[in-house]
């Protein structure tokens, strides 16, 4: 059976994308990271989704945090949305360098063909490294740094939600039965989501338009 590395953050973009590796017939592997992050429910939500798929090894890496990031660093102040500047606080240095570097090690090991990314570049946070031009620069280094990409057989990056609408990932993630409710969107990591932050007004704005209602819990 194919084998694909899905990088899984608990969030509803990252489940999406496992629900279409799986509607694709992929036997996935997916892979999480606690990188410090703030939303620590994140994490949980992951593990959740991937029992929902019932998925035999669900790799969760710890790894170190660089900081500098509101989502790292409990010193800076996730901001409300005000509209979104170019880069803003919650970009975290470098993560989906990080992340794919170990997928694309951990999807050498597995023979894997694929490397499945949630990457959004419409309705997202304008961080630099969920843009087209990262992911064509980053398969690039596959081709040229792995032992696989040298013997012409390279781990292909799939980005399927790379141009859809934030309202298109949610009507997607229906179409395939992906478990929204049990995913973490909201970047400030309460008990409830906040629904004020730049995440939940995406997700909100996102489920508003597709015509769905959203079950997770917001505070008022
Ligand atoms: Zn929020």
């Amino acid at each position: 059976m194919r084998r694909a590395v899905v990088l899984l953050s608990g969030g509803l973009d990252s489940t999406t994308c496992l629900s279409v590796a799986v509607a694709e017939g992929y036997e996935v592997y997916p892979l999480s990271f606690d990188y410090g992050q703030r939303n620590k429910k994140e994490l949980e939500s992951a593990k959740q989704v991937a029992k929902y798929f019932k998925i035999k090894e669900h790799k969760i890496v710890k790894i170190g945090n660089v900081g500098g990031s509101a989502l790292t660093d409990m010193k800076i102040d996730v901001p409300d949305y005000k509209g979104l500047p170019s880069i803003p606080v919650t970009y975290v240095p470098a993560r989906n360098i990080i992340f794919l570097s170990y997928a694309a090690g951990y999807a050498e090991v597995l023979d894997a063909e694929a490397i499945f990314i949630g990457v959004n570049a419409v309705d997202y946070s304008g961080y630099p490294d969920c843009r087209p031009e990262f992911i064509e620069a980053f398969q690039k280094a596959i081709n040229v740094g792995t032992k696989n990409g040298v013997n012409g057989k390279p781990v292909r990056i799939h980005t399927p939600l790379l141009n859809l609408s934030k309202a298109e990932i949610i009507k997607l993630a229906c179409e395939n039965n992906a478990p929204l409710h049990l995913t973490t969107t909201c970047y400030k990591g309460g008990e409830k989501a906040c629904g004020v932050c730049d995440s939940c007004v995406l997700r909100l704005k996102g489920f508003k338009e597709a015509g769905i209602v959203d079950a997770i819990e917001y505070m008022d």
